[in-house]
């Protein structure tokens, strides 16, 4: 066990007061309340103690999981089975699912570093709190006792640093994805990694291989949403290239073109940074310009160029989702973004219904390119800011398109396939040939959307056309 940094059970510090939330104090009031000892621990304390809403609710406790469910029944509360294996419970309190957890130590992981193969139960919650991955989230807390803080949490917390918990290079063997967990422990809350924490990172980051694709994409997903995304990317990029290797030709290759003023990651970074922290943007912003560097070639002035490196960085990118574990709906939205990031987009009427129609009229999509568009002109030379405005003019642009309900897509032309068989077209593919026809006169402006100028298009089309298959 990791030697702790303040020994024993007293060294709880009564007279911090933690805001909790109410599902954790009602978890740990019916658990003492039947005799046993329960404290709240892990991300919830930790994010308690840094004033940030916290993602889920972490109980560990004396009771093995059939004493916490008798305890919770009879206080007419639901539980599920989730873990019991592992001795963990799910209660629902509130509403919200709380997860109870008997105090125990992890035995050796199994060999694809997914599972403890064995896990022993312990007596105690000093015990419990040594299997923990980082120091800020080997805390526990309960309202009467204080804050139990054997190994100096509250003060990494204080001083914004990420410290494994006992030997580094162990605790990053026994179980890999601890070192992604600390990369994006990093983009969440803007900590430094410390030093020998950071070296057993590098030494074992092989070992993510083994480690399950679900696992390792939730927490690069969750690097991406940080609020601190960009600085983690450059700051752990040498441990994120054990899961993608495309990180590695964007460190430090320099643009050579007035556009840009940092290096191709660097750019990478600020552009995620200067996006919303959704996933779809964020994944896009993360592979945009994955391509540049097998594109380079600098001109005979030395200013360097990247033709066509939207295609290869939306190839690149197929290549990284298949890795990783994105559903393909997802993913094909991702490299949409991706192909289509560098595309010229002018603020008027006709470009933003072109790019609507060629969406299929997926209005969010569009919504995310604009932001992709917006980050890449944030993160790139001072004098390309002006092209944010206009991307702003796209977007307002967008919502009055939609606003009117004006026609983007099939579905909204006043004809159909009906019409076009109506005026005598023989049914086959001429009939969506000439519906797109239609669309395209509508969203140019050469033609109205009503069914009467429509019919009149239609048909002069079709004559047209056939004339053309006869001549
Ligand atoms: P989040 O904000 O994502 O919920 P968290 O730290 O609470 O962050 P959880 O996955 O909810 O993460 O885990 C709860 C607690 O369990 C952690 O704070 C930590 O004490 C412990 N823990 C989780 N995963 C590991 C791991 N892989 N190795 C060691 N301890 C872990
Ligand atoms: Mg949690």
């Amino acid at each position: 066990m990791p030697e702790p940094a303040s020994q024993k059970k007293d060294a709880a510090q009564p007279a911090a007061v933690i805001a909790l939330p109410p599902t954790a104090l009602c978890v740990l009031d019916v658990l003492e309340g039947a005799g046993h000892e329960a404290w709240a621990v892990g991300g919830c304390v930790r994010d308690a103690l840094l004033g940030r809403p916290s993602g889920d609710v972490d109980v560990a406790s004396s009771a093995t999981w059939r004493e916490a469910q008798r305890a919770f029944e009879a206080r007419g509360l639901r539980t599920h089975e989730t873990g019991t294996k592992h001795g963990t419970l799910t209660v629902i309190a509130d509403g919200s699912p709380v997860e109870v957890t008997t105090y125990r130590a992890d035995g050796p992981y199994d060999e694809d570093a997914r599972h403890p193969k064995s896990v022993s139960f312990v007596r105690s919650i000093e015990e419990d709190l040594a299997r923990r991955d980082f120091t800020m989230n080997a805390l526990a807390y309960h309202p009467r006792r204080g804050l139990l803080d054997p190994y100096g949490g509250r003060a990494d917390l204080d001083a914004g640093i990420i410290r494994a918990v006992g030997d580094p290079a162990r605790r990053f063997s026994e179980d890999a994805l601890r070192i992604l967990r600390a990369c994006r422990f990093a983009a969440q809350l803007g900590f430094r990694i410390e030093e020998k924490t950071f070296e057993g990172m590098l030494a074992n980051k092989g070992l993510l291989v083994r480690v399950s694709t679900e696992r390792t994409t939730r927490e690069i997903e969750k690097l991406l949403v940080g609020r601190f995304a960009g600085s983690a990317l450059l700051s752990c990029v040498d441990v994120l290239a054990a899961v993608l290797p495309e990180l590695v030709a964007m460190k430090g290759f320099d643009q050579r073109t007035p556009y840009h003023v940092h290096d191709v990651l660097e750019h990478t970074a600020h552009v995620v940074d200067a996006t919303p922290p959704q996933p779809l943007v964020r994944w896009a912003a993360l592979f945009h310009d994955m391509g540049k560097p097998a594109l380079f070639f600098a001109d005979a002035r030395g200013i360097g160029h990247f033709y066509g490196h939207p295609a290869l960085s939306a190839s690149m990118a197929r290549g990284a989702m298949a890795r990783l574990s994105l559903s393909s709906a997802f993913a094909a939205r991702v490299l949409e973004l991706v192909r289509r990031h560098d595309d010229a987009l002018s603020p008027t009427p006709k470009s933003v219904r072109r790019m609507l129609a060629s969406l299929g009229g997926d209005v969010e999509l569009f919504r995310a390119l604009c932001d992709l568009k917006r980050g890449d002109a944030a993160g790139q030379a001072p004098f390309c800011r002006s092209r944010i405005k206009e991307v702003d003019a796209v977007e307002a642009l967008l919502d009055d398109i939609l606003a009117a309900d004006e026609a983007f897509s099939l579905g909204h032309l006043a004809v159909n396939g009906r019409t076009v068989l109506a005026l005598g077209a023989e049914p086959g593919p001429i009939v969506g040939q000439a519906l797109d026809a239609a669309l395209d006169a509508v969203i140019d402006g050469e033609a109205p959307n009503d069914p009467g100028a429509l019919r009149a298009f239609l048909a002069e089309w079709l004559a047209e056309h056939a004339d053309k298959a006869r001549s």
